[in-house]
C-alpha cells in the first residue's frame, strides 16, 4: 500500500492562535502554563486535521515555539554563552531570549540571534551560532514529549528532524576562525542518541530533512554526507532523508546512494529528475514523491500528479509514498473559512488542510484506482484545470497583446545615464550630497486606527482621505523644517508596500485568513496573482500630487517594483514568473508615466525583494537576473530623460549581483549600508558602478539616534569609493516602524552632516 504522509503542517493555527498566545505571553498576560496549553491544543488539532484528511503518517517535530531551527539549537545545546542559564537546563525563557534578545534591564542584556531566510522561502530561521570549542549535548525534551503526546492521542507518527549537514550548513562560526564542518564528528553522536530515544518510543520511521542536497555543495560537504550517514547507518529506526525546494542535480548520485531507507524529493520543483531517480534509487528503498505543492495556494492537478506517481509505482510498488513537495508550513492553513472569495476562485485554491486531502486521495488512487471516490475526485480536478484554462477572468487578450507588442526599445531609457543626469541636475537644482528619505514616515497608532475605522465603515471615504491628507501635511511640514532636499509624502495611506498596489490591480485576489508564518509570531498574508495583471486606473497620483502641491521642493513619487510585487505574492503556476513580472512592469509603467504627467520629477520604484529572488542554484542566476532587470527597466523606461528614476533595496550583499543592479539603470539607487559600516562599498572596488547612489547612513531598525560625526565618517568612507557628485545621503530604509521623535532627531543630524560635507567639499 502506498503511504500518504505529510512533511510538516503549519503551526500558527487557523486563527493565528499561536501568534496571539505568544504575544500575550510576551506582554505578560498569559503565563507559561497557559501558553503550553495553547501549544498542546494546536498540535492536537493539527494532527487530527491531517488524520481526518487521510494522512497515514503524521509529522511530529514540526511544531515550534518560535522556529524549528531554534528548537534544534536547544535540543543540541547550541546555546550561545550570553543566553546560557547559570544552572540547569534551558527553559522557554532561554528560547525566547535567543529569538528576541534580552533587554538591558535583565541580566546585562543580550542581542538576539541573527535571523535569515529559509532557503528561497519567505520564512526566516534563527541562525545557530557555533564556537570553535562547541559541545553538543541533549538539552531539550520537546521532540520526545510531543511524540508521546501524539501517541497518547492514538496517532501513528513520524518524527521530523533537521539533518546534521543541513543544520551545520545553516549555522555560523563565531569567534575564532574554524570550519563548521569540523563539528560534524562531535554532532553525530547526538543524532545517534536521539534516534535511540525515539526507537524506545515505538516509532518506526524518522524523517531527516537535508534540503541542502538541492544546493551547489562544495566537495567536502558532499564527502561529509557519505561519512555522516554511514556513521548513522546503525542507529535504530528507518530513515527517510527529505530534500525539497530544488532538484538534486549533481547531488543525485550521492542522495540515492546514502545508506538510508528512503528518499523524499520535490517533484513540483524538479519534475525532470523523476526518470533518473526511478532508474537510480534502489527499489528496496522508499521513494517519497512530493507531488502536492507546499509552497503555493493552487489546487493540485491530480491527473498530472498521478501520472508521475504511476511511473514510479511500476518500480517501487508499495515503496512509493505520496507527500507534499515540502512542509506545508509555507502554505496557509485552511481554505474552508474563506467567505469573501467567490465560488469559482475559491474552487481553484487549496490550503494545507485541503492539500492533505489531495495527498491522501493520490495515495488512494494508487491503491484503489477504481474506487468511486477516486474517480469523482479526478473528474472534479480535471474540471478545475479546464475551467482555469478557459477562464476569461484569468486570460485577458488585451494584456497579452500589449505584452507581445513590447519591443527592446521599451525597456531602454531614451538616452544614456551620462546624458540624462545632466538634464536632471539642471532641472532639479539640488545641492551636493542631496538629502532624502526612503519613503515611509512613522505609521502611528492614529494612522492605523483611521484605516481600521475606514475598513469598518466608521469613517467615510472623504473622512479617511482627509485624515491621510493631514498626515501628509504633517510629514511635508516636518521635512521642510528639517531642510531635507527631496521630500516624500510618507506613505501614510499604505498598509503594506505590496498589498497596497495589489489591491488596485486587476488579476490579484485576497484571502481573509491566508496567513503564513514569516518568523516567530510574525505572519504575512500574501496576495494571490490569479490572472493576467493590469492597472485599471491611477493608483498613487492623487496622493503624490497633493503632497507636491504643499511644497516648492521636489516631491518624490513612490512605487513598488515588479519583481518585489511578484516575490511577495502567491504567483500563478500556469505562466512563468517572467511573464508575471513583465505584466506587473507594464502596469506600474503606466503609473510611472502618469506621475510624470502630473509634474512629479523624481519617481522611486522600490525593489526590496530583488536579491531574494535569486534561485538556489547558481547556474540559474543569470537567467533570473536577466528577466528581473529587464522587468525593472520596462517599468521605468516610459519617462523622459529629465525625469529621475530612483530605486531602493534594503540589504547589503551586492558583490555578486552588482552588474545586474547596474543593468537596471536607475538614475539613483538607495541601499542599506550603515549596519555593515559601508562594507558594501567593497563591491565598488572591482566594479565601477556608473550611476548615482545613496548608501544608507543610519540603521532604521533601532530607535538609536546617530551622531552627526558618525554620519560624516561613513560618508567620508563612501567618498573614497564613489565620486562625491554621485552621492546622496539617506537612511538605510523606510521609517514606518519608528516614532516621530527619534526620526526627527536622526534626520536633524543627517541634514547637519550633509551641510558639513558640502562646506568641506567646497
Ligand atoms: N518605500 C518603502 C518605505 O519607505 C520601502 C520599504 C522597503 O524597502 N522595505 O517603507
Ligand atoms: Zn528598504
Amino acid at each position: 500500500m502506498a503511504v500518504s504522509h505529510s512533511l510538516g503542517f503549519p503551526r500558527i493555527g487557523r486563527d493565528r492562535e499561536l501568534k496571539k498566545a505568544l504575544e500575550a505571553h510576551w506582554r505578560g498576560e498569559l503565563d507559561e502554563a497557559g501558553l503550553r496549553v495553547v501549544g498542546r491544543q494546536l498540535r492536537a488539532a493539527h494532527w487530527q486535521l491531517q488524520k481526518d484528511a487521510g494522512i497515514d503518517l503524521l509529522p511530529v517535530g514540526d511544531f515550534a515555539w518560535y522556529d524549528q531551527v531554534l528548537t534544534h539549537s536547544l535540543t543540541f545545546g547550541v546555546i550561545p554563552q550570553r543566553f546560557r542559564p547559570d544552572a540547569g537546563q534551558p527553559t522557554l525563557d532561554t528560547l525566547f531570549g535567543m529569538a528576541r534578545g534580552v533587554s538591558k534591564s535583565c541580566c546585562g542584556g543580550a542581542h538576539a540571534q541573527e535571523m535569515t531566510k529559509w532557503f528561497d522561502t519567505n520564512y526566516h530561521y534563527l541562525v545557530p551560532e557555533f564556537s570553535a570549542d562547541q559541545r553538543f549535548q541533549l538539552s531539550w525534551e520537546q521532540l520526545f514529549e510531543e511524540v508521546a503526546e501524539a501517541q497518547a492521542l492514538g496517532h501513528k507518527v513520524k518524527p521530523v528532524v533537521i539533518g546534521p549537514l543541513t543544520y551545520l550548513w545553516l549555522g555560523k562560526a563565531k569567534g575564532d576562525e574554524f570550519d563548521k564542518l569540523d563539528l560534524l564528528e562531535r554532532l553525530l553522536p547526538l543524532y545517534g542518541e536521539i534516534l535511540g530515544r525515539l526507537a524506545t518510543l515505538d516509532v518506526q520511521w524518522v524523517q531527516i530533512d537535508e534540503p541542502i542536497l538541492g544546493l551547489d555543495l562544495p566537495q567536502d560537504w558532499k564527502n561529509a554526507f557519505e561519512r555522516a550517514y554511514h556513521l548513522l547507518q546503525h542507529a535504530p529506526l528507518k530513515k527517510l532523508v527529505a530534500t525539497y525546494f530544488s532538484g538534486l542535480e549533481d547531488n543525485l548520485g550521492l542522495a540515492v546512494g546514502l545508506p538510508v531507507d528512503g528518499l523524499h524529493v520535490d517533484w513540483v520543483r524538479a519534475p525532470e529528475q523523476l526518470p533518473l531517480l526511478i532508474d537510480r534509487l534502489p527499489s528496496y528503498k522508499v521513494l517519497s514523491l512530493g507531488v502536492v505543492n507546499g509552497r503555493n495556494v493552487w489546487r493540485c492537478d491530480l491527473d498530472a500528479a498521478l501520472q508521475a506517481l504511476k511511473q514510479a509505482q511500476v518500480r517501487f510498488g508499495d515503496n512509493l509514498w505520496v507527500a507534499g513537495s515540502c512542509s506545508l508550513l509555507h502554505s496557509p492553513v485552511d481554505l474552508q473559512p474563506e467567505d469573501a472569495l467567490d465560488t469559482e476562485l475559491k474552487g481553484w485554491l487549496s490550503f494545507a488542510v485541503q492539500k492533505c486531502s489531495e495527498i491522501s486521495l493520490l495515495g488512494k488512487a494508487l491503491n484503489d484506482p477504481e474506487s468511486a471516490e477516486v474517480k469523482a475526485a479526478l473528474a472534479e480536478s480535471a474540471q478545475v484545470q479546464l475551467s482555469r484554462k478557459q477562464s476569461k477572468r484569468i486570460h485577458k487578450p488585451e494584456v497579452q497583446a500589449r505584452l507581445s507588442a513590447v519591443t527592446a526599445a521599451d525597456s531602454q531609457r531614451k538616452s544614456a545615464f551620462v546624458e540624462r543626469i545632466d538634464l536632471q541636475r539642471e532641472r532639479l537644482q539640488l545641492p551636493a550630497f542631496p538629502t532624502t528619505t526612503i519613503g515611509s514616515f512613522p505609521q502611528t497608532a492614529s494612522i492605523r486606527l483611521a484605516r481600521q475605522s475606514f475598513k469598518q465603515g466608521k469613517l467615510s471615504g472623504a473622512e479617511y482621505t482627509e485624515a491621510m491628507f493631514s498626515e501628509i501635511r504633517h510629514a511635508v511640514q516636518v521635512q521642510e523644517d528639517l531642510g531635507l532636499d527631496v521630500l516624500v509624502h510618507g506613505e501614510a495611506e499604505r498598509n503594506d508596500m505590496v498589498e497596497y498596489f495589489a489591491e488596485q490591480l486587476d488579476g490579484y485576489a485576497f484571502t481573509r485568513f491566508g496567513w503564513v508564518q514569516s518568523y516567530g509570531s510574525r505572519c504575512v498574508k500574501p496576495a494571490v496573482i490569479f490572472g493576467d495583471l493590469s492597472r485599471p486606473k491611477a493608483m498613487t497620483v492623487e496622493w503624490i500630487r497633493y503632497a507636491q502641491g504643499l511644497t516648492s521642493k521636489v516631491m518624490k513619487g513612490m512605487l513598488t517594483g515588479p519583481v518585489t510585487m511578484l516575490m511577495w505574492s502567491f504567483p500563478r503556476e500556469d505562466v512563468s514568473p517572467e511573464v508575471q513580472a513583465r505584466q506587473l512592469a507594464l502596469a506600474i509603467r503606466d503609473e510611472v508615466v502618469d506621475l510624470e504627467r502630473a509634474g512629479i520629477k523624481i519617481i522611486q520604484i522600490d525593489e526590496a525583494a530583488f536579491r531574494e529572488g535569486l534561485p538556489l542554484r547558481k547556474a540559474a542566476w543569470q537567467d533570473y537576473l536577466d528577466w528581473a532587470t529587464e522587468a525593472f527597466r520596462l517599468c521605468a523606461s516610459g519617462v523622459q530623460d529629465q525625469t529621475q528614476i530612483h530605486t531602493h533595496m534594503c540589504y547589503s550583499e551586492f558583490n555578486d549581483v552588482i552588474e545586474s543592479i547596474a543593468a537596471m539603470d536607475a538614475d539613483v539607487i538607495t541601499i542599506e549600508t550603515s549596519r555593515s559600516d559601508m562594507e558594501l562599498l567593497d563591491a565598488f572596488e572591482a566594479f565601477d558602478y556608473p550611476n548615482d547612489i545613496g548608501p544608507g547612513v543610519y540603521d532604521i531598525h533601532s530607535p538609536r539616534v546617530p551622531e552627526t560625526a558618525e554620519i560624516i565618517k561613513l560618508m567620508t568612507k563612501a567618498v573614497q569609493r564613489i565620486p562625491a557628485e554621485r552621492l546622496w545621503i539617506n537612511p538605510d530604509c523606510g521609517l514606518k516602524t519608528r516614532g516621530w521623535a527619534e526620526t526627527e532627531a536622526a534626520l536633524v543630524n543627517m541634514v547637519a552632516a550633509a551641510r558639513q560635507l558640502r562646506t568641506q567639499l567646497a
